[in-house]
């Protein structure tokens, strides 16, 4: 069941959201050659306390750490520990901040100093592919039309979209209906309704779409080892239309 939340909730979840974007704003200033993974989580998870919020990942099935951080051709889900960034490296940053009972949750691609400008391309495709996403998040539109919206960026730049992960309703739970695929066709799926809220999170990968899990049990890396890139808001469906609930 698709959860429409009211003009009310909507707020709350924005207030959530607001520190998640405050968050990954910190991340940003943080992120450089020489930081542990360990460091950017204990940054990250005392922010969010600091603004009366619970980081909503710690603990969910079992993860151990605030945010996630995802190096490279880890796609999502990277448990924050000892590896120290380097000149070079992408690094993905997935947030979830709890709020008096309502959930914001989004994630970055930041560049590690200079990248190759193929990585370049990658983030600033990903990035473009939740745009999109996000600008069919419209009343009257159908969810495969978010869907389809999202996989064409990757499509335009030959780019691989993970199939195994995909965006999400959020709200009170982290994860709940519908599920939102980063590919689909137009015109299918679900009416999208005013009070929907969906978190959106295209993963494009420079080479194959495949994935697998690491032994740890969470991180998801590519199967060909090349880079992916991740970036995701949570979203209101409104009159007004989309309105991005994770922003500073
Ligand atoms: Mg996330
Ligand atoms: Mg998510």
């Amino acid at each position: 069941m698709i959860v429409c939340k009211t003009a009310q909730e909507i707020e709350k979840m924005r207030e959530a959201g607001r520190i998640v974007g405050l968050t990954l704003r910190l991340m940003a200033t943080l992120v450089e050659p020489g930081i542990k993974t360990e460091t950017l989580d204990k940054e990250a998870e005392k922010l969010i306390r600091k603004h009366k919020a619970i980081p909503t990942f710690k603990g969910y099935g079992g993860f151990p750490a605030s945010i996630c951080v995802s190096v490279n051709e880890e796609v999502v889900h990277g448990i924050p520990g000892n590896r120290r960034l380097k000149e070079g490296d992408i690094v993905s940053i997935d947030c979830g901040a709890t709020l008096n009972g309502y959930i914001g949750d989004a994630a970055v691609t930041l560049a590690v100093g200079r990248v190759d400008p193929e990585l370049v391309t990658l983030m600033d495709t990903t990035r473009a592919g939740l745009e999109a996403g996000i600008e069919k998040a419209r009343i009257g539109n159908r969810l495969g039309d978010v869907s389809a919206a999202v996989e064409a960026r990757a499509n335009e730049r030959r780019l691989g979209v993970v199939r195994d992960y995909c965006g999400h309703g959020v709200g009170t739970e982290l994860h709940e209906a519908p599920q939102v695929p980063n590919y689909g066709t137009l015109n299918t799926g679900p009416q999208i309704l005013k009070g929907w809220t969906i978190a959106i999170e295209p993963m494009f990968n420079l080479g194959t779409a495949r994935v697998r899990v690491l032994n740890d049990g969470w991180t998801v890396i590519t199967q060909d080892g090349r880079p992916s890139a991740h970036f995701e808001h949570s979203v209101a469906v409104t009159e007004k239309g989309p309105v991005i609930l994770t922003l500073p």
